[in-house]
Order: structure tokens, then C-alpha cells, then sequence
């Protein structure tokens, strides 16, 4: 059952979102060669804990630890470890918070170092998919339109959509109704209404669209052994349209990198 949320709620649910975009936006700056994925595990925990929030994955179906971290070729769902990243990896960080009794859940791939320009084009169209499918999330819309929209820009480009995991809704609990694929067929689905807050997450693969999984029962990897990406936004529809609740701002502040890719879908100004 889809769970509706009031604007109130839709506010409380935004300032989840924030404290995890916050998370982000401070490990921006820690991502780089010789880093471990635990250490930075720490310190989102500690991020979350000071910022009034729990973090959202420690203990969620007996996960391990407050990120999911998935270097190179793993998609999603990958245990911090105490491996150093190396120049020319990237990694995939996904964070949960819940405060208010509401979880905030979103993810970014980053870069470590310098990567290869076939690397920055997969991180770039997953990006730009994400933004091509909220487009999508507005009454009148359903399900398949938004998965229709990722999967034809995603596979122009060459590239595989994940079909296994799916983007969902949020709120009180992590993952509520509806499942979001990232695939689809136009008008198929759940119809989207006023008030319905989603997780929109493409996991984009440069080659196969097909998985396996570790034996550890959660690290998701490529078949094919190459590179994948995951962004994910929080975005609730209010007055019939797409709002964004998350925000890759404090990354980019971090990065030194300009954006107004997601003015389109706020409908007040973000004030950091
Ligand atoms: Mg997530
Ligand atoms: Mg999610």
C-alpha cells in the first residue's frame, strides 16, 4: 500500500534527506587515495549521530555498518572495509538517516583521484538518468514512465540497467510502495498522486546489465567484472510535481563544482 504523506511530513521527511546529503557533502572532501571505506564509515557515523539523526542502514536487515560502500565494479550495497581506494577507483557511497521517525536515503558515485574518461562519461549519464526519470514523477505519470524514461536514455548510451534492485518509496520505513525500476513500459504501473515520496536510484552498469552476488549475502557486483555507478534522490510531488528533497549541493560545494541541475525540481530556493 502507497503511504501518502502531508506537506508537514513532506518537511520532516526533507530534513532527513539533508542530514544525509550533508554526510555526503563532508565525505566529498574525504574520498581520495589511501582512505579506507571503514574510515569513512566511522565518520559518517558520528556525522549523523551529531546532527540529532540514527544512521538508516546500521542494523536494517542486519546491515553491518552506516554506508553502504561499493567500489568499481559493485553496484550496490557493498560492506566498508579496510582496503585503501586507490587513485582512478570510484565509489559508490549510499546513506541512510532517520530522525523524526522518517528516513532520508540517497547515494552518489565518486571519483578517487583522477579517473578515466570513459569512467566520468558512465558517472555522468547515470547522474543525468536519475534527473531524466524524476522528471517523470508527477500526477498523471505511473511507474513504467519513469523506469521507460531511465532505460531508454541509459541503454542509447550503451549501457546496462540493473533489473534486480529498484528504486521505492520512503517514509517511515525505509523501503515502502511502490517499487521504482529503472526500467519499464510507458503507462504501466501505479499511478503517481499528490503527496507520494519516492527513492529514484539508476544503477547504471558500462557493460552487462547482469549481477552476481558475494558470498557475504549483500556486496552486489557486474557480471562482466567493469565499472557501475548509483545516484539516488529523495523526491516527494507537491502541487503535481516533482520536488526534490535531497540535494548533491554540499558535494559539489565540497568539489568546487557548479550546478543548477537540480533548480528544476525545487520549487523554494535550497538555502545550505
Ligand atoms: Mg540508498
Ligand atoms: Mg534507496
Amino acid at each position: 500500500m502507497i503511504k501518502i504523506k502531508s506537506l508537514e511530513e513532506i518537511e520532516l521527511m526533507r530534513e532527513s534527506a539533508l542530514i544525509v546529503s550533508k554526510t555526503l557533502g563532508m565525505l566529498a572532501s574525504e574520498v581520495k587515495p589511501g582512505v579506507t571505506t571503514l574510515q569513512l564509515d566511522a565518520l559518517a557515523e558520528t556525522f549523523i549521530r551529531d546532527h540529532g539523526a540514527e544512521p538508516g542502514f546500521l542494523g536494517l536487515y542486519d546491515f553491518p555498518n552506516s554506508l553502504c560502500m561499493s567500489p568499481n565494479s559493485q553496484v550496490v550495497h557493498g560492506i566498508p572495509n579496510d582496503t585503501p581506494m586507490e587513485e582512478g577507483d570510484i565509489i559508490s557511497i549510499d546513506c541512510g538517516a532517520l530522525k523524526n521517525g522518517f528516513y532520508g536515503d540517497h547515494a552518489y558515485t565518486f571519483e578517487v583521484g583522477e579517473v578515466s574518461p570513459e569512467i566520468k562519461k558512465l558517472l555522468q549519464v547515470t547522474k543525468e538518468s536519475l534527473y531524466v526519470g524524476i522528471r517523470e514523477f508527477k500526477v498523471g505519470n505511473r511507474v513504467g514512465d519513469v523506469g521507460y524514461a531511465i532505460q531508454k536514455f541509459t541503454e542509447s548510451h550503451g549501457y546496462g540497467v540493473v533489473r534486480e534492485l529498484v528504486g521505492h518509496g520512503l517514509g517511515r520505513e525505509m523501503h515502502e510502495d511502490p517499487e521504482m525500476p529503472n526500467y519499464g513500459k510507458r503507462g504501466r504501473g501505479k499511478k503517481f498522486v499528490e503527496g507520494m515520496v519516492v527513492a529514484i536510484e539508476p544503477m547504471t552498469n558500462m557493460g552487462t546489465h547482469r549481477i552476481k552476488q558475494l558470498k557475504d549475502g549483500w556486496t552486489i557486483l557486474t557480471a562482466d567484472g567493469q565499472p557501475s555507478a548509483h545516484f539516488e534522490h529523495d523526491v516527494a510531488i507537491v502541487d503535481g510535481k516533482p520536488e526534490i528533497l535531497s540535494t548533491f549541493a554540499y558535494i559539489y560545494e565540497a568539489l568546487g563544482i557548479e550546478s543548477d541541475e537540480e533548480s528544476e525540481f525545487r520549487q523554494k530556493a535550497l538555502v545550505l
